[in-house]
């Protein structure tokens, strides 16, 4: 149950969120895009706003917001940049990890309030050359010795990782352990060397920097979060990423919507006494808008309601919820470049040029980052499985 007062410390978060992202982060969308390059100006607000420990409980000094909440946080800014969102929902589901996860070990409670005090950035490599799109198997392993570790990975893709102040990376267990028995290690940036392999000119999502990088780490062996990474990706990680990518994918489409509107009004006004043909186009992706953002509300909603305690917890290892935020990323990614697809059709010219204040391509080309981002193919098989024997009615 939250508090009047965790209630306010949102309204403060989401209000200075709408004030960054319209005074920050809108200016720089096109120039960052056209770059490729990290949004440095509102990474800085978000931080100096405290924006970036807002999913650290509140007993180690957060905000404790819950999924609705960080789903709004994202969803505001991506109405002004679709990468900037990106960058900040990847580090929100990576500090759930911590969080959720980490809080038996004296280590990560102390980094949590860390974080709080330096508003920490986190990056996340599960991507390896040889597993690729697949999460919950990895060829490297982390070695220990000494109360120390070492951690060597080839990742295909790191996004913001070069900015980061952490990364966490998956790996084998140990040497001898199978593809699947993993663990969650924390390297810390400044015990990390970062040897670029890729190139990151791609069509859209060029904020978030994310070519390929060969990864050379050590650090202390309590850096490794507590437990198996199944339970922490079921519990934690794919939820929260599938979950805010899906508020942060509702938000480009909201902006897309947005500019189309506002240009059917405006041929509305051109015409007093007529509503324009292109108004009930408008009409029907405002629909498709709709029905996206009750999908990842309703299950940020589900998702709060489910109880802290581990019983409570074991919930989410359940097919139910894997099926449930599979369906949520498949059709929220499937819908995003639609919608904005549709909101071109309204727009018409002005919204392919891209020096119009109607102009869609950002919004469309990141959207088709949406599909490949954990392949909608390699989810959908891992659905069509589980459905072999899940008799319930999703
Ligand atoms: C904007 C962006 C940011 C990212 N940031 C990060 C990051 O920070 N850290 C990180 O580790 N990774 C990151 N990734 C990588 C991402 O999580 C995936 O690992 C990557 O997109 C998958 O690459 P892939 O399409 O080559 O791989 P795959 O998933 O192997 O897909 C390759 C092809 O195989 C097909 N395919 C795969 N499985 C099946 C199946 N079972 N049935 C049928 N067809 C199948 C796919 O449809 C696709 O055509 C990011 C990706 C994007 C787009």
């Amino acid at each position: 149950m939250k508090t009047s007062r965790a209630d306010q410390e949102f309204g403060s978060l989401l209000a200075a969120v709408r004030r960054i992202a319209v005074e920050v982060t809108a200016p720089q969308a096109d120039p960052v895009d056209r770059e490729a390059r990290f949004p440095h100006e509102s990474v800085a607000a978000l931080r100096e706003a405290g924006v970036l420990s807002a999913a650290v409980p509140r007993e180690f000094g957060g905000a404790g917001c819950t999924m609705v909440e960080l789903g709004q946080l994202c969803s505001v800014l991506a109405q002004a940049c679709g990468s900037t969102a990106m960058v900040l929902a990847m580090h929100y589901s990576q500090l759930a990890c911590i969080a959720r996860h980490g809080q038996e070990s004296d280590f990560f409670r102390n980094y949590l309030r860390e974080l709080v005090a330096r508003q920490y950035l986190l990056a996340s490599m599960t991507s390896e050359v040889g597993t690729y799109g697949d999460t919950r198997s990895s060829i490297c392993a982390v070695e220990l010795g000494n109360g120390r570790f070492v951690l060597n990975k080839d990742a295909t893709t790191g996004s913001y990782c070069q900015h980061a102040d952490a990364i966490l990376v998956t790996c084998r267990r140990d040497k001898d352990a199978a593809a699947g028995d993993q663990v969650l290690v924390m390297a810390r940036r400044e015990d990390c060397s970062l040897k670029q392999t890729t190139s990151w000119d791609t069509l859209g999502m060029r904020g978030t920097c994310s070519p390929g990088f060969r990864l050379e780490s050590t650090g202390a062996q309590e850096q490794i979060i507590p437990g198996a990474f199944a339970d922490s990706s079921a519990q934690t990680m794919v939820p929260y990423s599938h979950i805010l990518w899906s508020s942060l994918w509702w938000g480009i489409a909201a902006d897309a919507v947005g500019r189309a509107a506002n240009f059917v009004r405006g041929q509305a006004r051109q015409s007093p006494g007529s509503v324009p043909p292109t108004a009930t186009r408008l009409a029907e992706v405002s629909l498709q808008l709709q029905t996206m953002k009750q999908s990842w509300m309703s299950a940020a909603q589900a998702f709060d309601a489910i109880g802290p305690g581990a019983a409570a917890q074991e919930e989410l290892l359940g097919m139910s919820w894997a099926l449930r935020l599979n369906n949520l990323k498949i059709a929220c990614s499937d819908a995003a470049p639609q919608i904005v697809h549709r909101a071109l059709q309204i727009v018409g010219i002005l919204g392919y040029k891209n020096d119009s204040p109607f102009s869609l391509g950002r919004h469309y080309r990141d959207a088709l980052s949406a599909s490949l981002m954990i392949s909608n193919d390699r989810i959908a098989a891992k659905s069509a499985s589980m459905l072999l024997v899940f008799k319930d009615a999703p």
